[in-house]
């Protein structure tokens, strides 16, 4: 990691990279698991690195989090950096994590407002939260750190962190995208969400779409108080004689970490199994969270069009589609499941023939050498989100592919587009044609471009890790801000 300014960090998000399960058996009475997820897999390299503190919810409730302290303890010298838990009531998680997180902001945030649930109960329950998360940092923080809040469930955190009379530097990083004005005005608490994120000193987005939604909706809310001037890389938002500043900063991962991985003997092994399980077809792969933004349904549509578009890959490819269990606590997820198991169930129906079978579908999350054998088996990486923040996945398909002979295809709504679309196949998810027709591109690809794309993909995600990018977020949120700013941007820029 290069040289960071040593002020102390503190990370916010809701989870902790641990969840805590009750084992009578265990010390302490607690299990840790590892948590899943792009936030946890890109965060917890960084903290390792360079120490502090974690706080967030270890995923129990109130009424059972009796005789955490020792376990967290132990768990915190063996990962390297402090963790410290926020507790959350039954209903509050009910109210906070799955209502107005999962069910209001998710949905709205990825464009499809209309699986949203405005629940009228639910933003009081997010508020309360917030409120908490902020009690537990206001002990922690001393006005030197630097507090880094992830995440859309803790927009109000800062807000209520000021009124505790926190002077720490507070920056936001949002992992999911920030939607156009014609979708956030959609939401009833738009004034309170809007006027959160602004209580912070620095908002970091993913890419320059969700920066300058931000802006739009700016520009609509606060109409004539609002003035933007550009400053270096960030853009400087001047409200009320208050800076916010902005940023746009593309999470990476540990490339070099998966570089290694993926080069053992282990996966090495366990890659060569998987590619004899197939007897000598492609392999497509689709590796994501079972989540509605993620285009599983209409991937798999695609595919079975791809093998009526192009008969020739039958017996040729198997598409091999991970998912991982996740909010199986909301309904519409459960159904999601059971509509994606129905089409899987229909389409191999369809077309098996002699032993070959084109979809295997696994549901739940793999080992890491597991999933990294996977990636590095598959000769075509499928991602195609229907709206997503990043998606780290296509960054860890291009960081395993130690061959350089894999496709990318990616949808252009994932905010990795932005880095890597000049270089994979890229796709509109809803075009079941267009989509079907990139299976196909994809799998007849000539060796020497996949060579020279997979080169260039991998150069990029090597290059932009995540070290990389939570420097440029700690570099920009430990910055002074000039007093007076060079240029400023007209409205609507
Ligand atoms: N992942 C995992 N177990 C699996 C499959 C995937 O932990 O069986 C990880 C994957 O390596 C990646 C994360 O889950 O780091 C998914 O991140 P992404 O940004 O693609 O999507 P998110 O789930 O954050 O929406």
């Amino acid at each position: 990691m290069p040289d960071q300014p040593t002020r102390r960090l503190i990370t916010v998000s809701n989870r902790l990279p641990i969840v805590l399960r009750r084992a009578p058996d265990h010390p302490g009475g607690w299990r840790a698991e590892g948590g899943a997820g792009g936030l946890v897999s890109a965060l917890t390299p960084v903290l390792r690195a360079r120490g502090g503190e974690w706080i967030g919810w270890a995923g129990t409730v109130e009424e059972d989090a009796v005789d955490l302290d020792q376990t967290l303890a132990v768990l915190s010298a063996e990962i390297g950096f402090t963790l410290t838990p926020v507790a959350l009531t039954a209903d509050q998680r009910d109210k906070f994590y799955l209502g107005f997180s999962n069910e209001v902001i998710w949905p709205l945030f990825h464009d499809l407002q209309s699986r949203a649930n405005f629940a009228p109960s639910y933003f009081a329950a997010y508020e309360e939260v917030n409120r908490r998360f902020a009690a537990v940092i206001a002990r922690r923080a001393d006005p030197d750190d630097l507090v880094w809040v992830h995440d859309y469930h803790l927009i109000n955190t800062a807000q209520e962190l000021r009124s505790l009379g926190v002077t720490s530097s507070l920056i936001f990083f949002l992992h999911i995208p920030f939607p156009p004005p014609d979708i956030f005005l959609k939401l009833p608490w738009r004034a309170p969400i809007f006027a959160g994120m602004l209580a912070y000193d620095l908002l970091g987005f993913l890419t320059a779409r969700d920066r300058d939604n931000f802006i739009a909706c700016a520009q609509q809310i606060l109409a004539s108080e609002l003035v933007v001037e550009s400053w270096d890389d960030l853009l400087i938002l001047t409200v009320d004689g208050r800076q916010v500043r902005l940023g746009v900063f593309p999470i990476g991962i540990d490339a070099a970490s998966f570089e290694r991985a993926a080069a053992t003997r282990e996966t090495t092994d366990l890659t060569r199994q998987l590619r004899m399980a197939v007897d000598g077809q492609q392999i497509i792969l689709g590796v994501d969270r079972l989540d509605y933004t993620k285009g599983i349904e209409q991937r798999l549509e695609a595919f079975r069009h791809a093998l009526q578009r192009h008969p020739e890959l039958r017996h040729r490819v198997t598409l091999v589609q991970i998912a991982v269990p996740s909010r199986t606590d909301i309904p519409e997820y459960r159904n999601l499941k059971q509509r994606i198991e129905g089409l899987v169930g229909e389409i191999n129906g369809e077309f098996t023939h002699l032993g070959w079978v084109p979809i295997q579908y696994i549901y739940r999350s793999l080992p890491f050498t597991e999933l990294l054998a996977h990636f590095r088996a598959a000769d075509v990486a499928l991602i195609t989100p229907l709206k997503d923040g990043m998606n780290l996945v296509a960054k860890e398909y291009c960081a395993a592919h130690l061959d350089q002979q894999g496709v990318l295809i990616l949808s252009e709504f994932a905010g990795a587009a932005a880095q890597l679309g000049a270089h994979a196949l890229t796709v509109n998810p809803y075009d079941i044609d267009g989509v079907a027709d990139a299976i196909s591109e994809g799998c007849r690809m000539p060796l020497i471009e996949r060579v020279a794309r997979m080169a260039a993909l991998r150069e990029s995600v090597r290059t932009h890790d995540v070290f990389w990018w939570a420097d440029s977020v700690l570099r920009a949120g430990a910055l002074p801000v000039p007093g007076t700013l060079a240029t400023t941007l007209d409205e609507g820029e």
